[in-house]
């Protein structure tokens, strides 16, 4: 059985799909089986993962309706080494479609039984918002990483989505846990980075990472080659960071 996890922050542009693609990257790296699941209708991560949006013959939206499965939908990401479960904006129109379905926050869940064992680990990038997509992504995980830029604003929102998460996991989702808060984007220069790092671990303890993401200029340009940063530039820094950040999980999970 798959660990399940979400990349999930309602805030945009704060480092999920990176994380999300990276992460699947790393872990391919160091044996594990990854499937990276897209439910962004930016399809970011898709493309990220180097799999063209536009041309796809299925993708989640499909499976969310019922009109395709994972095994149909699912692609390899040549560069990457895993399997990508697709998005493009077609899946904007999910969120309307899926409000008169019966188990509509179970929809993904359910798909992704059908592969589960075939993976170690699937890995969800969600949407920034705290939308029917992003609640399906919480319903059919085992655990949520947070990642977190180390700013001024970085806290406000995150008790949003805190509570959000308690509430899946109180009436929906059991299973569902914090896994930690992941600082990204993180810049050891500025004070202000070190502040909020400090006061992250002051209140969150030990389900902040260990493993800090810094401020890489090669882990933005890897999506426009369609190559994971991991893989991009396997000397950079950000890309050590994030085989780090793999090994960091991988560990973590034997205590789950
Ligand atoms: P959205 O909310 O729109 O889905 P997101 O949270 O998925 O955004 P990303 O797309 O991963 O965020 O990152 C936002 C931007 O920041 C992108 O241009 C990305 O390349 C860049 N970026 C992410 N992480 C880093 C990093 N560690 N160093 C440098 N640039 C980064
Ligand atoms: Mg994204």
């Amino acid at each position: 059985m798959a660990k399940i996890f979400c990349v999930a922050n309602q805030k945009g542009g704060v480092g999920k799909t990176t994380t999300a693609v990276n992460l699947a990257a790393g872990l391919t790296k160091i044996g594990q089986r990854v499937l990276l699941v897209d439910l962004d209708p930016q399809g970011n991560a898709t493309m990220g993962a180097g799999i063209n949006k536009t041309t796809l013959s299925a993708s989640i939206y499909e499976v969310l309706l019922g009109m395709s499965d994972v095994v149909s939908a699912r692609l390899k990401s040549e560069s990457g080494g895993f399997d990508v479960l697709p998005a493009n904006r077609e899946l904007a129109g999910a969120e309307v479609e899926m409000v008169q379905l019966e188990n509509r926050e179970k929809r993904l869940k359910d798909a992704l039984s059908l592969v589960d064992d075939e993976y170690d680990f699937i890995l969800i990038d969600c949407p920034p918002a705290l939308s029917i997509l992003t609640l399906n992504g919480l319903c059919a995980a085992n655990g949520v990483i947070i990642p977190m830029q180390c700013e001024y604003y970085a806290l406000e929102g995150l008790s949003d989505l805190v509570n959000t998460i308690k509430k899946v996991h109180a009436k929906l989702n059991p299973d569902l846990k914090i896994i930690g808060l992941l600082r990204v984007m993180f810049d050891p220069r500025m004070t202000l980075s070190q502040q909020v790092s400090a006061q992250l671990e002051q209140h969150f303890g030990d389900k902040v990472f260990k493993t800090m993401i810094p401020r890489n200029i090669r882990l933005a340009e890897a999506p426009s080659y369609g190559v994971p940063g991991v893989n991009f530039d396997p000397s950079s820094k950000g890309a050590q960071a994030y085989i780090s950040f793999g090994t960091e999980m991988v560990e973590r999970i034997k205590t789950m």
